[in-house]
């Protein structure tokens, strides 16, 4: 099993010609409500790979918390872990986007901001059985500081989506076995720019300085950088035709747990992520633009 503790939001999309200054009122082309959240991305893109998949965390108590559950559970994520938290707004983000591709983003916490060591403890009887434990930032640090320390105490490895980047406190590091950054994620943790492989390289060493065992370094268009112990190895990025990027990072973390889940070694683990983040370019959309087992294990082949 895999276990995802984090966010769950539901993105409110409007499409505009352009953006609205400040004062101004606009008619939009179009509006859709979307499911969305860094936890929930990974929940979906672990399932959607076919593995067993809990996703622990909150929604509010309105329409959009009951919205957000039952779409976790068509695509196959089990819910049954999700606190309804009543007396509480669920987790939203307002997104614009106008012609030339420019967006605007609100994101108002809600439930996921409410997330603590409560919530922790839904994990407890899980873990026997888990195969890793994802995380990302957009709840508490405190929680997923407590949630992390649990699953290394129960001998589950860790693996940290440092996104949104921000500074991590440094008992963090030496309870994640795996940390994931993008290239903006990776300069900011560490405050070395980075720009290039060289950079990139710099920047895991001192992230694995830090306490970290595996560092990778999410590279976009150009691939991935993974150190770990005194070991580092490139994985390239699978060429495909890029419409919408959105996901991606999401995409290559629920792949990198199926693999480690089934046992793959690393260089393997992070190439499943580099495709199933190939994959998810390739599509419009967060959750929509995940890859299926079959589309993957095709793409794989090739
Ligand atoms: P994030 O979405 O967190 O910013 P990236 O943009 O680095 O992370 O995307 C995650 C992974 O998805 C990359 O490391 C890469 O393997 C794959 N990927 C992203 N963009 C592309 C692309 N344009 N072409 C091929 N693979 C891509």
């Amino acid at each position: 099993n895999i276990l995802v503790f984090g966010s769950i939001n539901l993105d409110l999309v409007t499409r505009t010609h352009r953006l609205p200054k400040p004062g101004e009122t606009l008619r939009g082309i179009s509006f859709f409500t979307a499911s969305g959240g860094k936890g929930a991305n990974q929940a979906v893109a672990a399932a959607k790979l076919g593995m067993t998949t809990f996703m622990i965390g909150r929604v509010g108590g309105d329409s959009f918390g009951q919205e957000l559950l039952e779409s976790l559970q068509q695509s196959g994520v089990k819910c049954d872990r999700i606190f309804i938290d009543k007396n509480t707004a669920s987790g939203i983000a307002t997104i614009a986007v106008e012609d030339t591709g420019e967006n605007t983003i609100v994101i108002v916490p809600g439930a996921n901001d409410r997330i603590n060591e409560s919530d922790c403890d839904r994990l407890t009887d899980l873990l026997p059985d888990a195969a890793a434990l994802l995380l990302q930032l957009e709840i508490p640090l405190s929680s997923v500081l407590a949630a992390a320390k649990k699953a290394q105490n129960a001998g589950i490895p860790v693996i940290l989506d440092p996104a949104p980047a921000r500074e991590l406190p440094p008992e963090l590091y030496s309870v994640i076995d795996i940390i994931t950054p993008n290239e903006t994620e990776l300069s900011i943790l560490t405050g070395i720019a980075v720009r290039d492989i060289e950079t990139a390289r710099e920047a895991l060493t001192e992230l694995q300085k830090r306490g970290v065992k595996t560092a990778i370094a999410k590279l976009g268009a150009k691939g991935v950088l993974c150190a770990r112990g005194e070991e580092q190895f490139f994985v390239p990025a699978f060429e495909v035709e890029a419409v919408d990027t959105v996901a991606a990072g999401d995409a290559f973390n629920g792949a990198l747990a199926v693999a480690i889940a089934q046992g793959l070694p690393l260089p393997e683990s992070v190439r499943w992520g580099a495709a199933a983040g190939a994959l998810t370019v390739t599509k419009p959309g967060a959750q929509s633009a995940l890859p299926s087992r079959l589309t993957f294990e095709e793409f794989l082949r090739e």
